[in-house]
């Protein structure tokens, strides 16, 4: 990934696609804007969370979300956006909003603004994935062990309850079977009643109910 990143320095982990950059971070501007065209996916840049998903009427209906790292370290700010597509916990990679040009803006973009430890910074190594890069490099053997041994017991619990489902419905086959003989039973001696039947329109109901469940 990391060489990715450098052969094109607009890609980035946070949307698929080589937008431009139409205005850096600087004294005057406290994020990086990003020309994404209206309704561009944009995702998590690690595990964390969005902790606020916001809409400003007095900002001419700005709407914004806001990421955690789940080291509660670094925050992204997505802002201009027009769909929130998370709130609460998500995954590196997740979908979390679609773009737009909500606010005042003069045209579709994104602005990222990016505060390590409540200190604003340059989002844009953050964005090309570099700093993720290092991050995921000094994770610790037992993270991952960890990971993959909770995944592990979800796909165990599934496994079990689809073997639960599937005996389920063995026993509910047999029961229906059962439940079938009975009713042909019945039907045969409501045959052998029909002829002294006082009114044959109900043995006729009768029959034709149990035609319609033995179908
Ligand atoms: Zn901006």
């Amino acid at each position: 990934m990391a060489s990715s990143y450098q052969r094109n320095n607009m890609l980035s982990r946070v949307w698929k696609g080589d937008w431009k950059v139409t205005q850096t971070f600087s004294s005057t501007h406290n994020g990086v804007d990003i020309g994404t065209p209206n309704n561009t996916p944009l995702y998590a840049p690690e595990d964390g969370s969005i902790y606020a998903t916001v809409t400003v009427p007095e900002r001419n209906g700005e709407k914004y979300i806001a990421f955690k790292s789940s080291d509660g370290h670094r925050v992204l700010i997505y802002v201009h956006i027009g769909k929130f597509a998370a709130v609460g916990k998500v995954f590196a990679g997740a979908l979390v909003a679609l773009s737009d040009n909500t606010g005042y803006s003069t045209g579709p973009h994104t602005h990222f603004t990016y505060r390590v430890n409540g200190v604003e910074k340059d989002p844009m190594p953050y964005l090309k994935g570099g700093e993720t890069v290092e991050m995921y490099k000094g994770k610790t053997i037992k993270y991952w062990y960890d990971n993959c041994m909770a995944f592990k017991k979800q796909a165990m619990d599934l496994k079990a309850q689809v073997a639960d489902l599937t005996t389920k419905l063995k026993r509910m086959a047999e029961e229906l079977a059962l439940c079938k003989k009975g009713l042909s039973g019945a039907s045969q001696r409501l045959a052998k009643l029909e002829i002294g039947a006082n009114d044959p329109s109900v043995v006729k109901m009768a029959k034709e109910f149990i035609n319609w469940v033995l179908s």
